[in-house]
């Protein structure tokens, strides 16, 4: 048995038994672990706040062959506001099964730690709407997993285009001339779905910004602005189709995040 230590990120708790509990936990060493956290349920300790979802901390942890046992826990950051509204509630926790299903053991991903930890802040700060930080999430988490889509230029004729539509199976862009030349009939596609391909028309300011999402430094993923709310729209429906296209799973805390929201409109 080793003592390891490292920071991490709690993505997801199951009580076990009467007093403990199990966490997942997204490390900057060792990947997506699950940790046994005994008593944590009624100890009391700064275990007990650590262990909660949401929380980011410094853990010192057993670990024997492939089982990780809570040792101590020192809370770095609770994002506390988080748990402030349900639709932030909910949000966050949307972002927390992505990074539950993405990550796995022994494959630490610092990247997509730093933008969930981001992404939470700026939830718990309630300083950017919902949808920015919901997309701008969608489109960096798809691109640092390896699914980057090219959003600069059309993939047919390299030209940039005004009016393109997102082919989002092959993470590419075609524009309306070349999209035309392929198929006289449908200019206006919502989507549409044939031998496998889905097609989002994207219009040219989310573009920009879902191009924006993807190349900007980490720190700055939020500084944009999207006014015309079709713009808005178009970006959130573009980013959360090509996430979850590209990963092939269906969310249950996405279908609660949009019940939330639309019971709140
Ligand atoms: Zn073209």
């Amino acid at each position: 048995m080793a003592l390891v230590q490292t920071k991490g990120l709690v993505v997801r708790v199951v009580n076990y038994g009467e007093r403990d509990r199990i966490l997942t936990v997204l490390t900057e060493d060792f990947g997506l672990i699950t940790v046994m956290a005994n008593g944590s349920r009624t100890l009391k300790s700064r275990a007990l706040i650590a262990a909660e979802q949401f929380c980011y901390s410094q853990y010192i942890l057993f670990h024997n062959k492939d089982k990780y046992t809570l040792r101590e826990v020192e809370l770095i950051e609770s994002f506390f506001d988080i748990r402030a509204d349900i639709e932030r509630m909910a949000l966050a926790g949307y972002l927390c099964e992505v990074v539950s299903h993405v990550g796995t053991e022994n494959n630490p991903d610092i990247p997509l730690l730093r933008l969930t930890l981001n992404a939470l802040y700026a939830i718990s700060s309630g300083k950017y709407p919902l949808w920015q930080i919901k997309g701008s999430f969608e489109m960096r988490a798809a691109a640092i997993l390896g699914f980057m889509p090219a959003l600069s230029s059309c993939a047919a004729c390299g030209e940039e285009g005004e009016d393109t539509v997102l082919d989002v199976m092959n993470g590419v862009v075609i524009c309306e001339k070349c999209r035309n030349l392929q198929s006289a009939n449908d200019v206006q596609i919502e989507e549409q779905r044939e031998s496998n391909s889905i097609l989002c028309l994207l219009r040219p300011a989310a573009r920009a910004a879902l191009y924006y999402t993807i190349e900007c430094p980490l720190e700055r993923i939020l500084s944009f602005r999207l006014d015309d709310p079709e713009e808005q729209k178009n970006f959130s429906y573009a980013a959360e189709t090509y996430l979850i296209n590209q990963l092939e799973f269906g969310f249950k805390t996405l279908d609660f995040y949009k019940t939330i929201i639309s019971i709140e409109a």
